[in-house]
């Protein structure tokens, strides 16, 4: 057990959060006249008729009792977010001295890493993957200081679309002197298992979930941590005091009622990237398509910025990656339905021709 404590900036430790009306009173009552609410109502109403007229639940214990019983995590070891973005932030905040500490990445990787350290003011250390993607560990072994707050592990990793060593994960989250970010937006659609099973051995690691992919509410902005209770408890002292949204709240609750579409599209999405790949394979220009454990698929191709603007001109959209380290010459192209697949497809054998 590392001492968690000790980590978290001075300023943070010692301050006293903000107490809202629905911290200072908790429990029901028949008139609320403690929050300066519209008392009359809201001129538009929730899907459940509910005005939304009143602060939402700061905490909001239904929604984590809810994620609690799925995920197999209890509620205090939960955090809810405005996006996975949100955590990542609260994180920078709670951990990392500007102007002094740093975090470690592992590029090619998720760019808001990186941009929520130009933003908080703290450097970035990064040690690329290794051309197969995986993990460089020795390198990242010698890189460990006190000074290195955060590392960031994306699995599977965007935009590479493969998962880590899970031996090589659970090295590292042992070696770190600091918390280990393990950033799993796809996970859904991953063959390996979640690092969420490792929660109750290391105090200092954090999984990120999120329902923008498989979930598919990506317009909600609902991000879930998950984390040792230390770690939880601050997130929640310094997040803004009604972070997620009443909306938000009940839709997702909704959407946790409706695991038979999300397992269904997962099915679906695997599927249909299997048969991607293999239509990928057929076109002529495409040299190499990466393994993928994610919601989409690495192509490496010849001339990739000519074959991205010709899809643009016929109104496809995939992402340039030509340009990043390691994916030189790369494509990022999502999973679409069957038919967005057919198209994307049509469309470049019309380059080829
Ligand atoms: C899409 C994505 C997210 C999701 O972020 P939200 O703010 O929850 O929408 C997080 N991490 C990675 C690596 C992603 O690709």
């Amino acid at each position: 057990m590392k001492d968690i404590e000790a980590l978290v900036r001075t300023n943070i430790q010692q301050l006293k959060p903000y107490s809202s009306a629905r911290d200072e009173f908790k429990g029901e009552a028949s008139v609320y006249l403690d929050a300066n609410e519209n008392s009359f109502g809201s001129p538009v109403t929730l899907p459940d008729g509910e005005g939304l007229n009143r602060y939402p639940d700061p905490l909001q214990q239904k929604l984590k009792e809810k994620i609690s019983s799925i995920k197999g995590v209890p509620p205090q070891n939960i955090f809810l977010g405005n996006g996975s973005d949100e955590a990542i932030d609260l994180l920078f905040r709670i951990f990392c001295e500007p102007g002094k500490d740093a975090v470690i990445i592992c590029p090619p990787t998720y760019g808001m890493y990186e941009v929520s350290a130009n933003i908080n003011n703290v450097s970035v250390i990064n040690i690329s993957l290794l051309p197969s993607f995986d993990l460089d560990v020795e390198k990242l072994l010698e890189t460990f200081s006190p000074s290195a707050k955060l590392l960031f592990i994306c699995s599977p990793n965007n935009p590479t679309a493969n998962s880590f060593h899970a031996d090589d994960v659970e090295l590292l989250i042992h070696k770190f002197p600091g918390i280990v970010v393990i950033d799993e937006a796809y996970i859904n659609y991953s063959k390996q298992k979640s690092a969420i099973r490792w929660l109750t051995e290391y105090d200092n690691l954090v999984v990120l979930q999120t329902f923008s992919k498989a979930w598919g509410m990506a317009a909600l902005r609902l991000g879930m941590a998950f984390a040792s209770e230390t770690i939880i408890d601050y997130f929640n002292k310094v997040k803004p005091p009604y972070n997620v949204n009443e909306a938000t709240q009940q839709l997702a609750l909704a959407a946790l009622d409706n695991m038979m579409w999300v397992n269904e599209h997962i099915r679906k999405t695997v599927a249909l990237r299997e048969e991607l790949i293999r239509q990928l394979q057929l076109v002529s220009f495409v040299e190499k398509i990466y393994p993928s454990d994610a919601n989409f698929i690495l192509a490496k191709m010849k001339d990739p910025s000519a074959v991205y603007t010709h899809l643009a001109a016929h109104g496809i959209i995939v992402r340039n990656r030509s340009k990043v380290q390691l994916c030189e010459g790369c494509l990022r192209i999502t999973v679409g339905t069957a038919a967005e697949n057919e198209a994307l497809i049509t469309t470049l054998k019309i380059y080829q021709a």
